[in-house]
């Protein structure tokens, strides 16, 4: 049997890098979609970091350019289709709320219109994700939780939710919409309250800084691992009917008890660094997520493997070793 072809978008971005790898494992021929940046290299540090650079064959697109990623499509005729592409960051959102409606939004539907007319049998995932519950309308948030948006990001995966539902039943295409908790690694951008963690308990451990400036320490969140949650999204393509998951762990915890445990990992008291600055304060907060991941866990037998506490020691001990070099 030939080896089926995945195209990923945001192949560069953590979960491309996690996915990638994954497939690569399971003999699939990679293709990624990358943004052409004037810094050659940049772009595949988290593909190097995982060693799968040469194993991967990378492509220019943009997910604001229909053309070409009709183009890319009819070229390489992937099996899988992964868009993970987006304006990721859900404070920068406020900065730049077009741009995220128009990459993270609009951005969804270009992916869309590219696979119905170029590979209508291709099966479709798309990314998207738990800050659709915002003000959450249910204490455990599932496939079925009504949805309330609080930010320019959340608005916009909201409609690469719908468009992506919307193309499933209007065009019969393969289009799954994985509804993912916030999910982190070692490869996780130094902007994300996690990574910024971590990053800062290594410094301060090394000499190298000396505080940690922070928002809302009371936000809570369902974390789990990157490298669990990209095998949710692979599963999802497997199955026999295209359909929506939410995808967690089950469990949420405060910002200051994930920042206690990085802390606490390498011996040091969080109360002696951290300071917190309006700053990091949000327009709207979401003030809690906490998933309900039966339905990942009864038809794709998929749960999460890993903890947050090992999670985030695994970060902690991976940037103290940068650090260190
Ligand atoms: P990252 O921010 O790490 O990666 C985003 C990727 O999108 C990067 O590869 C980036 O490229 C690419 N990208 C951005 N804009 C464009 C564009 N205009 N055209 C083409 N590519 C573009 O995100 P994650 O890996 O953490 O997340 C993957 C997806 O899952 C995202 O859609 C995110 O919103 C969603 N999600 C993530 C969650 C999480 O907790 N991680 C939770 C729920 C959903 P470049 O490297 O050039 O910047
Ligand atoms: P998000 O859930 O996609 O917004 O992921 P983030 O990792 O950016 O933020 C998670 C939570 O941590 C949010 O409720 C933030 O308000 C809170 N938070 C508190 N301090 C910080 C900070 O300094 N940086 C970030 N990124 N988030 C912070």
């Amino acid at each position: 049997m030939k080896n089926k072809t995945a195209l990923i978008t945001g192949i560069t971005g953590q979960d491309g890098a996690y996915l990638a790898q994954m497939l690569l494992t399971k003999g699939y021929r990679v293709v990624g979609v990358v943004r052409r940046l004037s810094h050659f290299g940049v772009a595949t540090q988290r593909l190097d970091w995982l060693g799968i650079t040469d194993q991967v064959e990378l492509v220019d697109g943009d997910l604001l350019d229909v053309g070409g990623l009709a183009r890319i499509i009819r070229e390489y005729k992937p099996d899988e289709v992964y868009n993970l592409a987006a304006q990721s960051f859900v404070k920068t959102s406020w900065a730049q709320p077009t741009l995220t409606a128009q990459v993270t939004g609009v951005g969804v539907v270009n992916v869309l219109e590219a696979v119905r007319l170029e590979s209508p049998d291709a099966r479709f995932y798309q990314a998207s994700s738990s800050e659709m519950y915002g003000l959450i309308q249910e204490e455990k948030q599932s496939e079925v939780t009504p949805f309330y948006p609080r930010s320019p990001y959340a608005v916009a995966k909201l409609m690469g939710h719908w468009a992506t539902v919307n193309y499933r039943e209007s065009f019969d295409i393969f289009a799954c919409s994985g509804i993912l908790f916030n999910h982190e690694s070692p490869l996780r951008g130094l902007e994300f309250v996690t990574r910024k963690v971590t990053d800062a308990a290594a410094r301060i451990k090394l000499g190298q800084a000396n505080e940690l400036v922070m928002g809302n320490m009371d936000a809570k969140r369902d974390w789990g691992h990157a490298r669990d949650y990209v095998r949710a999204m692979w599963l999802m393509l497997q199955q026999d009917k295209p359909d929506d998951y939410v995808v967690a762990t089950g469990r949420t915890v405060t910002v200051r008890e994930m920042v206690k445990v990085a802390f606490e990992h390498v011996g040091l008291n969080p109360e002696e660094y951290v300071r917190i600055d309006q700053a990091f304060f949000r327009p709207a907060e979401v003030d809690v997520l906490l998933g309900n991941p039966a339905k990942a866990k009864r038809v794709l037998g998929w749960e999460a493997e890993t903890t947050m506490e090992e999670m985030i020691r695994e970060m902690v001990d991976a940037d103290l070793a940068r650090h260190a070099r």
